[in-house]
């Protein structure tokens, strides 16, 4: 035997048993999405890495050390996304989605990066994206949050905070950012590596350190919040009294600014503390000037990405029911030939009957088929002997509670099946 092949490090397979919870939250997540009228966008995993770099920006972590770039057989640099909402604003400026209009957008997939592997941190990760084009006002940044905070509900996930800041605008920030230098200038022997690399072109990351020994310098720095600009401060004024008006509690966080350069203005992200290190599982806020710098029109835009490895661990920690993949009947046929094929009919009229069934295939004795039957997870089994579909009869048996196994007619058991185990019947 040759020696198996490994998956690449940080990349994980996702196992049918975990991934009902993650339907769970996909299926959820598009109910939320579409009672808001936000609508699907699907657009490659592959892009030109020069979009990457002019919208994420140079001097962040994910350009300057996280992406999967290559040459293709072209020559022309690629890179696996490592975000959505840049491809997102692609594919809307070129298919001119974005252009003097409104546009609730919602996408999901893999997304790249190249870190340090660790719980809730992965090379390939998985994102469901949310975008709103075209409103400049904090109502949507509101509405964007009123989404998540219904799709926590709805799942049944307790204990998000929901932290929120304004990084004003670029003009503002500009200003800050001198004073944010000096006093970074100031401890500079308690800076880190980074962070000092960090000082020149993109103090404003600093402050998104995680490193635990710079949080204290942190938590001292000189607050945007300050040097908001009058039209930045109204906005978040508003936006917190959407938030009290609709009941979702938050916390300002004068030190919250997002990795990415491209953030005006709101940035929030919900925030955990039952995960360890990686407690963030939402994150996003405005962007107001993404789209003209990647060459459309000036549109207004605000969104967010939610994390589902840390979403779905999350949910699993809370106990939250996954989706309902389970066969609800097993089909057993006792005999080969005729029986095997009076089994493979029944079990296609019971699926036209609205169940989901698991028909047992490659025959075997009595004894293996119920092992089979009961690992399935199945809560009835029909059994198809000779004798009995010959009198046109099965045997059900109740595999998960203790009740006589009867037979019943062949034309009543789809009904009767029905009756027991869809939606509405009594249990
Ligand atoms: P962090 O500060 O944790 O590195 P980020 O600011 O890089 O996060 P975003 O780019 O805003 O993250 O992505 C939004 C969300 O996607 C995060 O809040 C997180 O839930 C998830 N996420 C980001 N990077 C990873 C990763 N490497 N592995 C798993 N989930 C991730
Ligand atoms: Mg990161």
């Amino acid at each position: 035997m040759s020696k198996a092949i490994q998956a690449i490090r940080g990349m994980n397979d996702l196992l049918p048993e975990a991934l009902s919870l993650w339907q769970r939250i996909e299926q959820v997540a598009e109910t939320v999405l579409t009672a808001y009228g936000y609508r699907e966008i699907r657009f490659p995993i592959i892009e030109k890495t020069e979009l990457y770099k002019r919208s994420i920006g140079e001097v962040t972590d994910i350009v300057e050390k996280e992406m999967y770039t290559f040459e293709d057989r072209n020559g022309d640099s690629l890179t696996l996304r490592p975000e959505g909402t840049a491809g997102c604003v692609r594919a809307g400026v070129e298919n001119g989605l974005l252009h003097n209009q409104v546009q609730r957008l919602w996408y999901a997939g893999p997304m790249f990066r190249h870190e340090r592997p660790q719980k809730g941190r992965y090379r390939q990760f998985h994102q469901i994206g949310v975008e709103a084009f075209g409103i400049g006002t904090s109502d949507i940044d509101a509405e964007l949050i009123l989404v998540t905070a219904r799709l926590w509900k709805l799942l049944g996930i307790r204990g998000l905070e929901l932290q929120i800041n304004s990084l004003g605008t670029p003009a503002a920030r500009a200003g800050y950012r001198q004073v944010l230098v000096e006093y970074l200038r100031g401890h500079q022997e308690q800076l880190d590596e980074d962070s000092r690399r960090r000082l020149d072109g993109n103090p404003l990351r600093v402050l998104d350190s995680k490193n635990p020994a710079m949080q204290s310098l942190i938590a001292a720095a000189p607050s945007l919040h300050e040097h908001l600009d009058e039209e930045s401060r109204r906005h978040f004024e508003q936006l917190c009294a959407y938030l009290q008006a609709a009941n979702i509690p938050y916390r300002v966080n004068p030190r919250l600014v997002r990795g990415l350069d491209y953030y005006t203005r709101t940035v929030f992200e919900w925030v955990t503390s039952d995960l360890g290190a990686q407690g963030t599982v939402c994150a996003g806020g405005r962007y107001d000037g993404l789209v003209e710098i990647l060459g459309g029109q000036a549109t207004p835009a605000a969104g967010f990405a939610l994390g589902l490895e840390r979403l779905a661990e999350l949910a699993a920690l809370q106990k939250v029911a996954g989706a309902e993949r389970r066969p609800q009947v097993y089909v057993a046929p006792l005999a080969d030939g005729n029986v095997t094929q009076q089994g493979l009919m029944l079990a296609e009229q019971l699926r036209d009957a609205g169940l989901r069934v698991e028909m047992h295939c490659g025959s075997g004795s009595l004894k293996s088929q119920l092992k089979r039957a009961d690992r399935s997870g199945a809560r009835y089994a029909l059994l198809l002997g000779a004798n009995e579909l010959a009198a046109a009869q099965v045997s059900v048996k109740n595999l998960r509670a203790e009740e006589p196994q009867q037979q019943i007619g062949l034309s009543e058991v789809s009904a009767f099946l029905q009756a027991r185990l869809l939606a509405g019947a009594v249990q």
